[in-house]
């Protein structure tokens, strides 16, 4: 197979049979994984390893998606080392002192300094610290709004909606699904809030990854013959403030944090 270019591309290699012994409900939630860069095709015990050899082989250079956001990272550490912290931290309304710029993510303190050293408390993933660099370089420290816009409505975001959906919204779903405390979850951890709820949903939550990029997290809960939904939106300066890519990227590195947080409780 040539490198896959989608999740199905991947599901089409699998038995579909659903087993689970792979630790994912569905074979359709483990080829998500797999194209994102979470799990190995060899994480699938039913495929034949033949397959799992074939496809591993597939592309010298193959990189999975971990790999090259390790890449990414390294390269906005490199970029942090020309910013000017003091005049970044005004910028953005944040706190400069002894050398380090301050600000709060996902509710808890974050500090870097110009070598992309960070000290904080809470363990955040490569996936969320690639877009908080880019915040701190590039960030215009527009102020919210409080005007809130779908991924397809941001800046570029359009192409890349059926992506985001894929990626981010249906895994999210899932997981909230099966795991009924994730919301009591991000409101303590995160430091969430639970606002009035949106467009209609069972449950809104505004979570704050950035302190000018908030995301407000929309769940409907399944009904009797209606499946549940999720639906992510954005400050209407969120792609001012952060690239429409980086959004995505800093949605996917959520995601994956709180499906860490659902395994540590038991939930897969
Ligand atoms: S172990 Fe393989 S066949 Fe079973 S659910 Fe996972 S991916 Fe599907």
């Amino acid at each position: 197979m040539s490198r896959p270019r989608s999740t199905v591309d991947i599901l089409k290699l699998l038995d579909k049979s659903n087993c689970g012994q792979c630790g994912e409900p569905t074979c359709m939630a483990f080829a998500a994984k797999v194209f994102s860069g979470q799990k190995e095709l060899g994480g699938c015990p039913v495929l034949d390893r033949s397959l799992v050899e074939e496809n591993a082989a597939q592309g010298p250079g193959r990189r999975s998606m971990g790999q090259e956001m390790d890449e990414a990272l390294a390269a906005m550490k490199k970029a942090l080392a020309g910013v000017d912290l003091e005049e970044a931290a005004a910028r953005l309304g944040a706190r400069y002192g002894d050398g380090r710029l301050f600000i709060r993510v996902l509710g808890k303190d974050l500090s870097v300094d110009s070598q992309g050293r960070i000290l904080t408390d809470i363990h955040v993933n490569a996936w969320v610290m690639a877009p908080v660099f880019e915040y701190i370089t590039r960030g215009r420290g527009l102020a919210v709004t409080g005007k809130w816009l779908g991924y397809r409505e941001l800046e570029n975001g359009a192409p890349r909606y059926g992506l985001f959906v894929q990626r981010i919204e249906l895994p999210l779903r899932q997981l909230a699904d099966r795991y009924p405390d994730l919301f009591r979850d991000l409101l303590e951890i995160f430091s969430a809030r639970q606002v009035e709820n949106q467009l209609g949903s069972d449950l809104s939550i505004v979570l704050n990854p950035l302190p000018l990029v908030p995301v407000l997290i929309c769940y409907w809960r399944p009904e009797e013959g209606i499946e549940s939904d999720v639906k992510i939106l954005f400050d209407d300066t969120a792609d001012k403030n952060l690239s429409t890519e980086s959004i995505f990227t800093l949605c996917a590195g959520l995601v994956q944090m709180f499906e860490k947080i659902s395994m540590k409780h038991g939930f897969r």
